[in-house]
């Protein structure tokens, strides 16, 4: 058998989140210099039971980009094996590159495993603050004050990269946050329509790699909602601007039966692999402001999420990680209930709801996330990271460092109030404002006690008095602690969350 001989180049290593021509090193490569290596990891595919939007997501938006940089020139060396160490090993034999370079990676277990096999690792450009100016400028904020929030790291990311802001360096409009003019509940005219996502007709690649991975996943077999190309990431970016954006701030925390996505961008899993970078959305929302498409409380609170909330939480991953991943300072030992798994339906319409676009879509929007899913996780007291590796699983947009931060310390607070001043519980009032679930739902409410009372609205108070120790000394819920122990039916309402308890976990709720 005859013997390949490679010709030496060097080789640029692309993971499967760094999906970008812009994004360093791949920027830095020629065709004539380097081979590309991407890996597919059997470890990884099999290492959770994910949502197979997820897992197909990912993998074909892999194949896609090896074959637009085939398109270009580059010869791609692109591989399954069982670990991508392995991978690179088998690489190395094959090709002999006079070395290997990769941009950073998004986790610390990845960032380990490069050091361990001699790469060249190369500073990430695919945030717009890397996490090391994310620390310095954290360090700096401390010498000052004694506390840091994101509305801080926002003001200052906006500040040095000119979104909205005036050549005084004022924020345009007068004002940094419409956060206030953003939490309308569900329109009840019906007036406001919420044009469907655009979707991609599903091609003989997707069909492969759905084949390979139906066996390993969980969740409704993909349907071309979420794009695997560049090219199309950049269709849904044009398609939120221009119908969905101008409706996209007021609403953004209502939650209707009626639709799943309302006027969320979507865009969140593009940012996430790189088929979209984050200065480049954000332009393109500046840009519709600037022509009057869209008003400021939309524009500036969807740049908000982007430059604000996404790189504050991916800073304090790298800041924080890897022993918060671990935290659990509520002491949260229920186990994930079977309805999370599809074992068991539910009658609290609100969770099925979310539930059931989960399994449909791998997605949830944020106040879902939030208020529906992680409000009940938080006041039944489900395991934290029980409760981190199902998002991670099951969301499109999922990577560890999203949900470690949002959920162990935004959704569960069991870091104990390192990122959120407080937890994030409520009972079934709020999701009632926010949304038309409870209308026709088999629970009341209104009601805490008594076998068709909304378990919200029972959990909430039994958690307030549960954790009176901990949330007794927090300025922000103090008062509904003390509240808690003013209800003339407290002793009431606890025996009946042990009843709601009981029945969540064995799927009977
Ligand atoms: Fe959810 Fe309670 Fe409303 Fe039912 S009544 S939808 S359980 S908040």
């Amino acid at each position: 058998m005859p013997i390949l001989i490679h010709e030496s180049k060097k080789t640029i290593w692309v993971l499967g989140d760094q999906l970008n021509r812009e994004f360093a090193a791949v920027a830095q490569a020629t065709p004539q210099t380097h081979r590309i290596l991407m890996v597919e990891s059997a470890e990884k595919v099999q290492s959770k039971k994910w949502h197979i939007q997820r897992a197909h997501f990912v993998i074909a938006s892999m194949r896609r980009f090896a074959n637009e940089l085939r398109d270009s020139g580059f010869e791609v060396d692109y591989r399954k094996a069982t670990t991508l160490a392995q991978g690179l090993r088998e690489h190395r034999s094959e090709f002999s590159p006079t070395h290997v370079s990769v941009m950073e990676p998004a986790s610390h277990t990845a960032l380990a495993m490069l050091r361990r096999n001699d790469c060249e690792i190369v500073r990430s450009n695919q945030f717009l603050c890397h996490y090391e100016d994310f620390a310095h400028w954290k360090e700096q904020l401390l010498e000052r004050r004694k506390t840091f929030k994101m509305e801080d790291f926002y003001r200052w990311q906006r500040s040095r990269l000119n979104y909205l802001m005036t050549i005084d360096g004022e924020p345009e409009t007068g004002t940094w946050n419409y956060d206030s003019e953003n939490r309308l509940p569900p329109p009840k005219d019906g007036k406001n329509q919420w044009p469907a996502p655009l979707t991609s007709e599903l091609d003989d690649i997707d069909r492969q790699v759905i084949d390979e991975l139906r066996p390993h996943c969980v969740g409704q077999t993909p349907t071309g909602i979420w794009a695997t190309s560049r090219q199309d990431a950049l269709k849904r970016l044009n398609h939120f601007i221009d119908n969905l954006l101008p409706n996209f701030g007021p609403h953004e925390d209502a939650m209707l039966s009626s639709s799943w996505h309302v006027a969320h961008s979507l865009l969140s899993p593009y940012l996430n692999i790189g088929l979209l970078r984050p200065a480049e959305v954000c332009d393109a929302v500046q840009n519709a402001y600037r022509q009057g498409q869209v008003d400021i409380a939309s524009a500036e609170g969807f740049i908000r999420q982007v430059i604000g909330w996404r790189e504050y939480v991916w800073g304090l991953y790298w800041l924080w990680m890897p022993d918060y991943a671990d935290l659990n300072k509520l002491g949260a030992t229920r186990n994930l209930p079977p309805l999370f798994t599809c074992d068991a339906s539910t009658k609290m319409n609100c969770v099925s709801q979310v539930l059931t676009e989960v399994d449909s879509h791998a997605y949830a929007h944020h106040i879902q996330r939030l208020m529906v899913i992680g409000n009940l996780c938080l006041i039944a007291g489900i395991n934290p990271q029980q409760l981190t590796d199902w998002m991670w699983a099951n969301f499109v947009d999922g990577a560890e460092w999203v949900m470690v931060p949002n959920v162990v310390g935004m959704s569960q607070f069991a870091d104990g109030g390192q990122m959120a001043t407080k937890p994030y519980a409520s009972g079934g009032a709020y999701i009632d404002k926010m949304s038309n679930y409870c209308k026709g739902c088999h629970f009341d409410r209104t009601k805490r006690v008594g076998d068709n009372a909304c378990p919200f609205t029972t959990l909430y108070w039994d958690f307030m008095a549960r954790h009176e120790v901990v949330l007794g000394k927090n300025p922000r819920v103090a008062q509904q602690v003390r509240a808690a122990f003013k209800l003339s039916d407290l002793p009431a309402v606890q025996e009946r969350a042990k009843v709601v308890l009981e029945q969540l976990s064995a799927g009977e709720l």
